[in-house]
C-alpha cells in the first residue's frame, strides 16, 4: 500500500464523456484534478459506442451506393467485403482518439490513474491500479461518471450472445453470414441496418410490434418498413425462449412460439445499465433511483454532498452530448454559482439506422398527453436522387406546430442524412421558431431539406 495520501480539488471515477469533459474543463479552469479509469480513455462512446459505430455505417452503406451507381450509368464491381480491414482500421483510429484524449486530460494538468475508483468515504476514493499498486486519494468533490453497461436478459443459453461491446472487434472469422438482433432500440435498429448493408442476412426480433419504442409513431412504422424494403428480416412481437450452441459453433435459437432458426451470431442490443458494481454506494448511504441509477438533485448533488455523479449512470438520456453538457452545467453551478438547473427539453437526436431517423421536440402522443392542440405538416416523398437510382427508399418529414402560438415544437424525420438536417432545425425550435418562421425562410433546392421550409 502507497501511504502517501495526494489530495485533489476534484476526483472523477469514470473517463468516459462527461468524466473527460469534466475533468479536463476543471484542470484548465486551474483546479487540481485526478480522473480514474479501469478500461479506456473515451469511455463507450469512443471505444464501443458511436464513434466506431457511426464508421461501420459508413460502411455499410458502400454496397447500396455501388447498386445505386448503376443507375447513374456507372457500374462498379461489389468486391467481398473484408472484415479485419473494417475492424482493424476502425481500431488504429480509436487507438488515435484514445491518446487524444489523454492528451485532452494531461495538456491542462490533470492526473490519470489507471485503474478502478471505489469511495472510501465522502471525500477519499481508493484506487486499485492496473499495474497492482494501491493507494488512496482524496478530494473537495468526487464525481462519478462511471456510464453505463449492455444488459443482456436472463435467457438460457444467452451467454453465447454478444453485445454491443464485443462487436466491435470479432475475430477475422467471425463476422457472420447470419446475424439475429434482438431488441428495438437504437442500438438494434443501427446494427439490424449495419449487418444487412454489409452483407449479412439479418432478422432483427422485437418483443412488440414496431422498434424505437418513444419515437413518434410514424417515424417507427415509416423506418420499420424502410428496413423491410432493404432486406432485414423483421419479426414483431416474438421473443428468444433459449438458445443452443451446436457443434459447428452456430447457434440455434428458439422462440417462444416455438418456432427456431439457425444463426452464426446473436447480439443482444437490449438496453444498458447503470456501472455502479464496486464504487461502495451503499456504504457511503448514497441513494438510488428505483431502477438503480444514482439519485442527484438539479446540480448533480448525491444524497452525499461531497458526491456528484453525472452521465449515463444517473438515468437521464444515454447520450453523448447529455453528459457533455451535464459536465458543463456540473463545473458552471461547482465553480461559478450558476443556479440555472440543465434544460432536457429538445435534445435532438440521430438514429444511424438505413434510412437514418433525425428528431427533435416531442412525439404527437407526448403532445396529446400534455393537452396541447396542435398541427402536423407532413412530407412523404421519394428523393430525386432515387427517382434513377433504381431504389425504393423514401423520405419522411413532419413538423408539428403549436396551435396556440404558432410555434414548431417538432420536426421528425427519416431520411439521408436526418441527423445533420435536424441539427440545424433543433436551433430553430431552441430560439421558438414560429411556422411563420419557417415558411419566410428560402429553401435550398433541390434537398430534402427544403421540405422543413416549404410544408404547407
Ligand atoms: P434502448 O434503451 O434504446 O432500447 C432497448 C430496447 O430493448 C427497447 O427497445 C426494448 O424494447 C428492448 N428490450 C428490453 N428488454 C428486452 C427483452 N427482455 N427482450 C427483448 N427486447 C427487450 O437501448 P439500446 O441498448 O438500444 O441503447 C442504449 C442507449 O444508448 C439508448 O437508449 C441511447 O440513449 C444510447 N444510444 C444512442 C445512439 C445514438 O445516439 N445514435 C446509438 C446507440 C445507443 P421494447 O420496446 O420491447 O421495450
Amino acid at each position: 500500500m502507497n501511504t502517501e495520501l495526494q489530495h485533489f480539488d476534484l476526483v472523477v471515477i469514470g473517463a468516459g464523456s462527461g468524466g473527460v469533459r469534466s475533468a479536463r474543463m476543471a484542470a484548465a479552469q486551474g483546479k487540481k484534478v485526478a480522473i480514474i479509469e479501469n478500461r479506456y480513455l473515451g469511455g463507450t462512446c469512443v471505444n464501443v459506442g458511436c464513434v466506431p459505430k457511426k464508421m461501420f455505417v459508413y460502411a455499410s452503406e458502400y454496397r447500396e451506393k455501388m447498386e445505386e451507381a448503376k443507375g447513374f450509368g456507372i457500374n462498379g464491381q461489389v468486391n467481398d467485403f473484408h472484415w479485419p480491414t473494417l475492424r482493424d482500421n476502425k481500431s488504429n483510429e480509436i487507438a488515435r482518439l484514445n491518446g487524444i484524449y489523454a492528451n485532452l486530460l494531461t495538456g491542462p494538468g490533470a492526473t490519470i490513474f489507471n485503474g478502478t475508483g471505489s469511495l472510501i468515504d465522502a471525500n477519499t476514493v481508493h484506487v486499485n491500479g492496473q499495474d497492482g499498486s494501491q493507494q488512496d486519494v482524496t478530494a473537495d468533490t468526487i464525481l462519478i461518471a462511471t456510464g453505463s453497461w449492455p444488459f443482456k436478459p436472463e435467457v438460457p443459453g444467452a451467454e453465447h450472445a454478444i453485445t454491443s461491446n464485443e462487436v466491435f472487434s470479432l475475430e477475422d472469422d467471425e463476422f457472420p453470414l447470419r446475424a439475429l438482433v434482438v431488441g428495438a432500440g437504437y442500438i438494434a435498429v443501427e446494427f439490424a441496418g449495419i449487418f444487412n448493408g454489409l452483407g449479412t442476412e439479418t432478422t432483427l426480433a422485437l418483443r412488440k410490434d414496431l422498434v424505437l419504442r418513444g419515437f413518434d409513431d410514424d417515424i417507427r412504422a415509416f423506418v420499420q418498413g424502410q428496413m423491410i424494403e432493404k432486406g432485414v428480416n423483421i419479426l414483431p412481437e416474438t421473443e428468444v425462449d433459449h438458445i443452443e450452441k451446436q457443434a459447428d459453433g452456430s447457434l440455434m435459437v428458439f422462440y417462444t412460439n416455438n418456432e427456431q432458426q439457425e444463426f452464426d451470431l446473436v447480439l443482444y442490443a437490449t438496453g444498458r445499465r447503470p456501472m455502479t458494481d464496486g464504487l461502495n454506494l451503499e456504504k457511503l448511504g448514497i441513494d438510488l433511483n428505483s431502477d438503480t441509477t444514482i439519485k442527484v438533485d438539479d446540480f448533480f448533488q448525491t444524497s452525499v454532498p461531497s458526491v456528484y455523479a453525472l452521465g449515463d449512470v444517473i438515468g437521464t438520456p444515454q447520450l453523448t452530448p447529455v453528459a457533455l453538457a451535464q459536465g458543463m452545467k456540473f463545473l458552471a453551478h461547482q465553480y461559478h454559482d450558476d443556479t440555472v438547473p440543465m434544460n432536457y427539453d429538445n435534445i435532438p437526436t440521430a438514429v444511424f439506422c438505413q434510412p437514418n431517423i433525425g428528431t427533435v421536440g416531442p412525439t404527437e402522443d407526448e403532445c396529446k398527453a400534455q393537452g396541447i392542440e396542435f398541427d402536423v405538416y407532413e412530407s412523404n416523398f421519394k428523393p430525386l436522387k432515387h427517382t434513377i437510382s433504381g431504389m425504393n427508399e423514401r423520405t419522411l418529414m413532419k413538423l408539428i406546430v403549436n396551435k396556440a402560438n404558432n410555434k414548431v415544437i417538432a420536426a421528425h424525420m427519416v431520411g439521408h442524412d436526418a441527423g445533420e438536417t435536424i441539427q440545424g432545425i433543433a436551433v430553430a425550435i431552441t430560439a421558438g421558431a414560429t411556422k411563420a418562421d419557417f415558411d419566410a425562410t428560402i429553401g435550398i433546392h433541390p434537398t430534402s431539406a427544403e421540405e422543413f421550409v416549404t410544408m404547407r
